[in-house]
Order: C-alpha cells, then structure tokens, then sequence
C-alpha cells in the first residue's frame, strides 16, 4: 500500500469524483427520510494544500485552483454549489478565490453535507490515514470510522439500516486487475442493496482496459448504469489523462445535470487536445 492521496488532492480527477458526490448527496436530500454515505476507501478526509507532499506535485493547480481562478456561468456554480460549500466549510467558510489552503476528501465532503439524521461510515485501511481519519471525525456521533479492507467493507455494511444511501468505492489502483474487482464489487453491492446508489471511480490513461470494463458492465445484467468520462487531454497511456465515474442507481435528474458540468470541467481543466465528456448510459434508462 503505498497510494497516498495527499499527493493528488485537489487535482482534476478529485474535482470531478467530488463535484459529482456532492451533487448525489443533495439529490438524496430532496426526500426526508434518512440516508447513509458510505466511503469504502476513504483516505484522510482532508488535506493541507501547503504540506511537503502537496507541494512536491501541485496536482491541485490544474484541478481545484483552475476551477476557481476564473469565474464560472451561473448555472455551474448552481451545480457545484454543494462541492464548494463543502470546500468553503473547510477553509473555515471562506473561499479565497484561487488556493484553498485545506481541500477536504470524499469523507469530508460527505459529512458536511449530512442533515442530522443522516449518516457516514468512512473505512480506510492504510493505518496511518485511518488515524487521521478517526481523529477527524473522533466524537461526531453521525460519523463511524472504521479500518477494514474496502471490498470486505462493502459487503459487510451493506444494506444500510436506511435504506437509502450512496457507496463511494475509490480504490487507488496500485494493483492490476483493479478493473475486474470494480465490476465484482458493484455485482456484490447490487446483490445486497438493490437500491443503492453506488459511485465506482476509475482511472483512464488508456482507453482500451475502459473500453473492456465498459463492456463487462453492459454484459453484467446490471440494471441501472450511468457512465461519466472526462477525458482532460487523450489518453496515451502516460499518466492519467482522464477519470470516469460509473453510478448504479443514479437518482432521478442527475444525468443531465452531470451532462453539463462535466462539459464545463473538461472545457475547463483541460491540459490538451482531445479533452471532452460523454455521460452515457451503460444499462438501463430513467425518461
Ligand atoms: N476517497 C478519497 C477521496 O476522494 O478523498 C480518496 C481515496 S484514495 C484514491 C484511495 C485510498 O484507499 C487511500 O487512502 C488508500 O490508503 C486506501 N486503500 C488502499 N487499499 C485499500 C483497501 N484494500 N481497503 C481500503 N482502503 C484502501
């Protein structure tokens, strides 16, 4: 295990992954009942922007600090609302207008936008960021931090006792075959929560391995599948190039509004030719 998120923080594919959480959570938000987020590879929930680590790579400045430096249509600041008041409740609730000195993580993000009957379980394995991240949630009785492994974490905690929920799986793909066991997770995860809504995050610096685990997904019986690509440059195979989401169950009105601000955030962040989003359904369709 040697992925550690403080060196990507904040970069494009955070921004994407996070906007667009952010936005299922205020979808679930719409209805009363309670809901669960679940965070199968959480990290440490925040990071300092200003640390050694952060520094050495400045992945932030093309995703986060690119996203800020410039103002935004009205309509994309609607949808990122909830991702930048997360943001700004990290920063102490001010967001200076180019560099965020704290970015939070997935958990983070999660947690603030929780109302007080919701809830969190945040799991990460890695034994020093499972530290931080118990210290930072440590007392907040919405939120249980636990230190499993992720693929045993989601079948474990599913179902929720809800109902209703989000699982965020963000593995950090130091294995091969990382592909193959998303596919596996998700039949898991259908099988013992119909209804969840689940968020799959992968890596695309070659399209080919996409193209097979888009496949496998469409041939998986899965019912509802939403696939989001944003591709910041072409992928070459050097270096990350762009990131997908795939969601089960996404809720009803979020495709077309994922359609728009990937649009923007790959106009946006791009860092070469090619860069574009597509948000196609691999199974399944909600009219
Ligand atoms: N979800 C976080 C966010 O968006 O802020 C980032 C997570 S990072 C991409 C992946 C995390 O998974 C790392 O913190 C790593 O330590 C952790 N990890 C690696 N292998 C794991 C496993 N088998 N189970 C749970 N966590 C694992």
């Amino acid at each position: 295990m040697n992925y550690r998120h403080i060196y990507h923080a904040g970069n494009f594919a955070d921004v994407i992954k996070h906007a667009a959480l952010a936005l299922s959570i205020a979808h679930l938000k719409a209805k009363p009942a309670a809901f669960r987020v679940i965070d199968t590879h959480a990290g440490t929930g925040r990071y300092n922007l200003s640390s050694p680590e952060a520094l050495k790579t400045h992945e932030w400045d093309n995703g986060i600090g690119r996203l800020l430096a410039e103002p935004r249509p009205p309509d994309i600041d609607a949808l990122l609302a909830p991702y930048l008041d997360a943001i700004a409740a990290a920063n102490g609730g001010q967001l200076t207008i180019t560099a965020p000195e704290i970015y939070p993580g997935s958990p983070l993000i999660a947690r603030h936008l929780l109302r007080p009957h919701d809830r969190l379980v945040a799991n990460e394995l890695h034994l020093e960021d499972h530290t931080d991240l118990a210290d930072l949630f440590a007392g907040d009785p919405q939120t249980k931090v636990m230190n499993l492994d992720g693929w045993t974490a989601l079948k474990a905690l599913l179902p929720p006792i809800e109902r209703r929920g989000i699982i965020l799986v963000d593995p950090p793909f130091e294995e091969p075959g990382e592909l193959q066991r998303l596919v596996q997770g998700l039949r898991e995860a259908a099988r013992r929560f119909a209804t969840g809504i689940v968020l799959l995050w992968y890596p695309i610096k070659d399209l080919r391995p996409v193209h097979a685990f888009r496949q496998e997904l469409q041939e998986s019986g899965l019912p509802k599948l939403l696939d989001v690509e944003v591709l910041v440059r072409y992928p070459d195979r050097i270096g990350l190039a762009g990131s997908g989401l795939v969601i089960m169950n996404p809720p009803f009105g979020l495709e077309p509004k994922l359609a728009r601000l990937t649009t923007f955030l790959a106009d946006r962040l791009q860092t070469g030719p090619g860069a574009g989003a597509r948000v196609t359904w691999l199974a399944g369709e909600r009219v």
